[in-house]
């Protein structure tokens, strides 16, 4: 569900009228509703009945301050992936004590950072970082706590550019030798074990997948806890949002109307597989959610430069392009596209929708039928709050577009268009040109 709507002919984000941001703040620009991200927020926290649960949000999917002050407001901690997004939450004013650090590749310099900063864990990848976070943590004279992430080897059934659980992908320790990681990890004097952690893939839309990994896990996680003490365990993030229905799965009616076995995964769906299965465990159990948190909470308004009629194809070419929103380009992603003002009275158009970019990649829907418009109107991505801004470029020279956060009838630029003076200010041409 989600707080996207019309208000008679006109989009809204909560009581916010799309085309007036648009009209304050230009486009391409992307726009948040805060009370979405607060609703799926609590959702989630609720949805594993009886067990301590802790969110840590996964910045990469969406990472401007505004989001991040939001979701410390809410009592989040975070799940980041470099040294730059953890300086974004000390910089929102979130706690470093209650994050975690995930990826395959942290430097020293990223390890010595998080240290300093208190990170509740790293989140280990294989035994060269156990070394080399032991040889960090020594030359502070700390002790820096670990979770181990485990690959339990299952097929998350996902796009393949976001499937991270299959013991060919480069995530994790396998199931196999996760019990001598964690002997190894305890023979390091300068580490302490905290948790174990897993993350299968991203944009699961079924429960099963995630159901096999933890059910591959217990025995293990249960026997790690016995030798080493565990705190917690992380089940990680990946759960899947709407993305063909996505305007009216705001709506609970929506959802009512889906038959069972086409539902998509949903919170409490999430929660009763789960719990019976991590409860025995008496662990603390961590979220690293990032799409289902803040991916329907965003859309994307871009505007109708042209429409040019082809012989055989439509074009409808819009002033945002594939380095403003690349998913449709890099996962074949598809995005729900709608008119900001809608007009029953239109007649419909089949077009191909692209970006103004010389690239034929430079399309995010192909034959997509939507009402006509034409120069000048507005249109809307749906659901293009989660890897969205964060994934943009400056490709062709285009300034990264703006972010809006909304709130109830309140709305503010939170991070301005990127200029021009921005793009080329760390630029130079060298002496020997001159
Ligand atoms: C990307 C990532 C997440 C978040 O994935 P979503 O599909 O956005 O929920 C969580 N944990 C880890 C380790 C990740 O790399």
């Amino acid at each position: 569900m989600h707080h996207f709507h019309y208000v008679g002919h006109d989009l809204h984000c909560e009581s916010v009228d799309l085309a007036g941001v648009a009209r304050l703040y230009g486009t391409p620009t992307y726009v948040y509703s805060a009370a979405t991200i607060a609703d799926n927020f609590h959702r989630l926290q609720q949805s594993l009945t009886g067990l301590e649960v802790q969110i840590c949000y996964a910045i990469k999917s969406c990472s401007n301050l505004a989001v991040l002050r939001h979701f410390a407001n809410l009592g989040a901690g975070f799940d980041l992936a470099s040294g730059g997004e953890l300086r974004r939450v000390v910089a929102a004013g979130g706690n470093v004590r209650s994050s975690v650090f995930a990826g395959v590749g942290k430097t020293e310099a990223e390890i010595k950072l998080a240290l300093e900063n208190g990170i509740q864990a790293f989140h280990v990848e294989s035994e060269p970082e156990l070394v080399r976070i032991n040889h960090v943590a020594g030359q502070l004279g700390v002790k820096a706590p670990i979770a181990i992430r485990v690959n339990p080897d299952v097929d998350a059934q996902t796009h393949a550019k976001i499937t991270t659980g299959k013991s060919d992908n480069k995530f994790g320790i396998p199931l196999r030798h996760a019990a001598a990681a964690y002997e190894a990890a305890a023979k390091l004097k300068n580490l302490q074990v905290r948790g174990v952690q897993i993350h299968i893939g991203s944009q699961l839309t079924d429960i099963t997948p995630f159901a096999e990994a933890v059910k591959k896990m217990v025995p293990l996680v249960a026997e790690l806890k016995a030798a080493h003490g565990l705190e917690y365990f992380s089940v990680g993030g990946g759960m899947g949002i709407v993305y063909r229905d996505a305007l009216a799965s705001g709506q609970a009616a929506w959802w009512a109307a889906q038959p069972p076995e086409r539902r998509p995964i949903t919170p409490e769906a999430y929660g009763a597989a789960l719990t019976p299965l991590l409860a025995p465990l008496g662990l603390r159990i961590l979220l690293e959610p990032g799409r289902f948190l803040v991916g329907n909470a965003g859309v994307l308004l871009a505007r109708v430069e042209h429409l040019k009629r082809g012989a055989n194809r439509n074009f409808l070419v819009l002033d945002a392009a594939m380095n403003d929103l690349v998913r449709p380009a890099m996962y074949d992603a598809y995005h729900e596209i709608v008119p900001v003002h809608r007009d029953s009275s239109r007649r419909a158009l089949v077009a191909d929708i692209v970006g103004p970019i010389c690239e034929s990649g430079d399309c995010f829907a192909k034959d997509r039928q939507l009402q006509e418009v034409g120069e000048g109107e507005l249109v809307a991505f749906m659901s293009a709050g989660a890897y969205g801004h964060v994934m943009a470029s400056r490709y062709n020279t285009r300034g990264i577009s703006a972010e809006v956060m909304v709130s109830g009838s309140a709305f503010e630029l939170v991070n301005a268009r990127e200029s021009f003076e921005q793009i080329i200010a760390g630029e130079k041409v060298p002496a020997f040109l001159k």
